[in-house]
């Protein structure tokens, strides 16, 4: 059988060679994208459609032990979006919490090939290992979360950097994460004392250290050891009303931090509508009092460049929250009466997770102030390849509605529509009804794909269609001039893609699943030099005896799990000096 595909006649958005629109032929051989292919190569002509790299998504909840419990305890959801089996692919259930294979079909069906889940507690990594065996059709990576963990405060209280880069190694070698996720520092720990932390400089409960230590002795240790991704970051404060000064005074306190290898962006900050809550002159912290501060942190944005973001954009309609921030969703519990799960996560407690089921309502007037919050700063931002698109699934929405929040960031018609919609709150706490902004599809192209795949330092292979990379390709039926006479289109051309192909095989035709192939997995490998490694497992070993129910050599995710798909990403070398 031929491995070579030739793609004819593709217009394509490929932001990272200045492509924008081009008419070429993209060819194709062992799942790679090639300078040429024999004359026998089999043909697909895809005259008159738009072609991109496959979708990135840099931060999406689709694994691990709190989907499993809001799975659990929201039958409902499965009730709603029943999925039944085809000759090609399993039965399961969608609505905001897919089942594992549906969540693959799902993403492979809106011309998505990568994607992230950023909160693994590590000590429960091995769940994400079983259950990503079950997650077909795209490639995946994870972030380990480790600013809540007691092993790191103890290196940060030491100020013992090295020990704690070589920690970080020791947890991504041990659990096959990509990066390291960081979740409310210290506020997470402080919350198993049924508290929270507030403020930048404010001394954890049983440690002598603060929130800015972690933040920037992680940050630091990243760095070092120069991950291919910079730290993943989920503020303190999250979702409270004024959140935005904090959320600015953290980036700032991250400012200093020398990037590795020159490298500009040293922080990712995740989903911004939950990070940049205003309020209104001489308001209170209090929800009455809320605005939307997405035009402050995009004038922040404008003016500092060490940070990425992605938006978190709210969609309207049934979510479930679900983030390893305990006290915060406690706090939502309290304000919806709904139900709530409360996840510790063994004695050790490298995450605490909460999960709320939320729904949107654009007649709430908080609701409509925080779906403007992330598409204000979408449509102020100035570069947008410090802009990934999220809806950090499930929480603001499922991924499934990634289409929808392009249409509104591409059709000022389709935001006038839905502004009309909203309850007026939106017109007078936001700038988003007099924003005449409108992204182009090459701007799409890089928030979707290109810009995420640079971010998670995957740019090598992903989110790009130059020799050399990945055959992973959508092509939607969407023209250019279609965008302005209906921007429903926009949300129709991306819901269901006309092609997608991972690593060279067709995997969606015409919006239809073709075929279920497992994509590989994404980790970093980082380099400790011998004799530090050896210090700081030792060290581990020995906190592990005194601390945790797990054992030190029960903790490791084993090969058997990881071999078939692991594909681990080279770094350089960190010494103890
Ligand atoms: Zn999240």
């Amino acid at each position: 059988m031929s491995r070579s595909l030739l793609l004819q006649n593709c217009r394509v958005y490929d932001p990272l060679h200045h492509i924008d629109g081009e008419i070429m032929d993209i060819p194709i051989r062992d799942g790679k994208i090639v300078d040429s292919v024999p004359e026998s190569a089999s043909r697909i002509d895809l005259s008159g459609l738009t072609v991109m790299a496959g979708g990135v998504d840099i931060h999406t909840h689709i694994l691990g032990s709190k989907l499993n419990t809001a799975r659990a305890m929201c039958p409902e959801d499965h009730r709603a979006d029943p999925v039944a089996a085809t000759k090609k692919t399993r039965s399961g259930v969608g609505f905001t919490l897919p089942s594992s294979f549906v969540t693959g079909y799902r993403y492979s069906t809106m011309g998505y090939t990568t994607v992230t889940e950023p909160a693994v507690p590590p000590v429960k990594a091995l769940d994400c290992w079983e259950e990503l065996h079950d997650l077909t059709n795209v490639d995946i990576a994870m972030l380990p979360m480790l600013g809540n963990n007691m092993i790191t405060f103890d290196f940060v209280q030491q100020e013992d950097l090295p020990g704690l880069a070589a920690y970080v190694s020791w947890i991504l070698h041990s659990t096959g994460g990509l990066g390291v996720k960081v979740v409310n520092p210290g506020g997470t720990y402080a919350w198993a004392h049924g508290k929270n932390v507030r403020e930048l400089d404010t001394e954890i409960p049983d440690w002598r250290i603060t929130p800015r230590m972690i933040l920037t002795s992680l940050c630091q240790a990243v760095e070092m050891l120069g991950l291919p991704h910079p730290l993943h970051f989920h503020p303190n404060n999250l979702g409270k009303v004024g959140n935005v000064e904090t959320t600015i005074a953290q980036l700032e306190s991250l400012k200093h931090i020398r990037g590795h290898n020159g490298r500009k962006h040293i922080v990712h900050l995740a989903h911004i509508s939950f990070d940049a809550l205003g309020m209104v002159e001489g308001g209170r912290p209090e929800w009455k009092d809320v605005h939307s501060g997405g035009l402050q942190l995009a004038e922040y944005a404008n003016a500092n460049d060490h940070f990425t973001v992605d938006l978190g954009q709210i969609t309207f309609g049934p979510a479930t929250t679900m983030t390893g921030d305990g006290p915060f969703q406690f706090s939502l519990y309290e304000l919806t009466h709904s139900k709530w799960a409360n996840m510790t996560v063994d004695v050790e407690l490298p995450g605490g997770a909460g999960i709320v089921p939320y729904t949107y309502d654009p007649k709430s007037p908080t609701n409509a102030v925080q779906w403007a919050v992330s598409m204000e700063y979408a449509l102020n931002i100035r570069d947008i390849w410090r802009c990934a698109l999220s809806t950090d699934h499930p929480n603001a929405g499922p991924f499934t509605k990634y289409p929808l929040v392009l249409s509104w960031l591409m059709s000022k018609r389709q935001r006038d529509r839905w502004l009309t919609e909203m309850h007026p709150s939106v017109g007078q706490r936001s700038t988003v009804a007099e924003s005449d902004r409108e992204w182009s599809l090459y701007e799409v192209a890089i928030a979707t794909r290109a810009a995420p795949a640079v971010i998670l330092g995957l740019q090598a292979t992903k989110g790009h269609l130059g020799v050399g990379a990945d055959a992973d390709i959508a092509v939607y039926d969407l023209r250019p001039d279609d965008i302005q006479r209906d921007p429903d289109r926009i949300v129709r051309a991306f819901s269901s893609a006309h092609l997608t192909v991972l690593g060279g095989r067709v995997v969606v035709k015409r919006g239809e699943v073709a075929s279920t192939p497992h994509g590989r997995v994404w980790s970093s490998s980082p380099q400790v030099e011998e004799s530090l490694h050896r210090r700081v497992v030792g060290e581990v070993r020995e906190r592990f005896s005194r601390w945790y129910a797990h054992s030190f050599d029960n903790y490791a995710v084993p090969v058997r799990y990881r071999a078939a798909f692991e594909t681990p990403m080279a770094t350089p070398s960190v010494a103890e000096s």
